[in-house]
């Protein structure tokens, strides 16, 4: 049976793109999630965008767990936001470090996103359930795989009660990250993220920059598409669907699927990984 599935949105830049994403939550609504997340650019660059999304998402009769990337941030602007969240009866949040936007120096009140799991567990108590970040690759800032483990063992000790993946392609490094993490402590679920595979430049971008590897053999064989979308498309579903099925055998507690806004390509892995 397919377990618990959650929806990541980032918030649009223009009406035209939140007018499409209204059809796109719609549409991905039929299937279900525990929640949809919805992006927060560090140094609070999408705040009030972030916002006006999960407010809409509310509204339409979801759950949201909106993301909160700390780095930058007061411990006001953090209060407020958790106030404001609280006020419209989110129960439960992503939280993140971020990435300090070019040009802006000041790391803010919150340096590591421990220190923000830490804050909203003294400030707020239970009320929210934390997700935080995990990478099965290894962050690309991490000093060592085991300093990175670490960071994770750290903010589950915090109070984050899941962790979700960065997205990865080589289930095995999933799996065994999964497992250093049970024996280091971690008994919080770790979700694996899943990205669709549809647009060959972008996602090579991506994981340039958040240290996601694609396997040789993948970007070979999207390389050799070309420009033809169709092709690296259903290519891209037949890899990413068959890592769903074996996550899903290797018995995941759930699934959050990175859906770029789209709900098609979401749509179709879940219907090749059994609903
Ligand atoms: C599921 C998911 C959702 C995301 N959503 C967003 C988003 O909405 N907005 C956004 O801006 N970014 C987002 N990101 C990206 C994330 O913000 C970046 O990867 C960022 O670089 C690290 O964030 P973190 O929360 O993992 O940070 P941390 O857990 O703080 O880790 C950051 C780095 O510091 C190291 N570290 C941690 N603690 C310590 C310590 N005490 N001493 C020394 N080193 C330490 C870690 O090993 C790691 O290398 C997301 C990532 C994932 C996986």
């Amino acid at each position: 049976m397919r377990p618990p599935v959650s929806f990541e949105f980032f918030p649009p830049n223009t009406t035209e793109g939140e007018a499409r994403l209204r059809g796109v939550h719609q549409r991905l609504a039929q299937a279900k999630p525990e929640y949809f997340s919805v992006t927060y650019g560090a140094g609070g660059a999408t705040r009030d965008k972030t916002l006006r999304t999960v407010l809409e998402i509310v509204a339409a009769g979801s759950k949201v767990a909106p993301h909160l990337s700390c780095i930058g941030a007061t411990r006001e602007s953090v209060d407020e936001l958790l106030a404001l969240y609280r006020s419209q009866g989110i129960r439960k949040l992503v939280a993140l470090r971020g990435d300090l936007p070019s040009g802006m120096v000041d790391t803010g009140d919150f340096r590591f996103a421990v220190d923000l799991v830490r804050h909203i567990r003294a400030t707020t108590g239970d009320w929210f359930g934390i997700a935080v970040a995990a990478y099965p690759e290894v962050h690309p800032q991490a000093s060592s795989a085991q300093a990175d483990l670490e960071a994770l063992v750290a903010k589950v000790g915090a109070g984050a009660d899941t962790a979700i993946t960065q997205y990865f392609y080589n289930v095995d490094a999933f799996l065994w990250f999964r497992d250093a993490a049970v024996a280091a402590g971690v008994c919080a679920p770790i979700v694996p993220g899943i990205m669709p595979i549809g647009n060959y430049r972008q996602l090579t971008r991506f994981s340039d920059a958040c240290g996601a590897e694609i396997p040789r053999w993948i970007r070979q064989r999207l390389a050799q598409y070309g420009e033809d979308l169709q092709a690296i498309r259903a290519f891209g579903h037949e890899v990413v669907a068959a890592q769903c099925r074996r996550l899903v055998a290797e018995g995941v507690d759930a699934l959050h699927f990175y859906t770029m806004n789209q709900a098609e390509p979401t749509l179709e892995l879940l219907a090749a990984s059994g609903g």
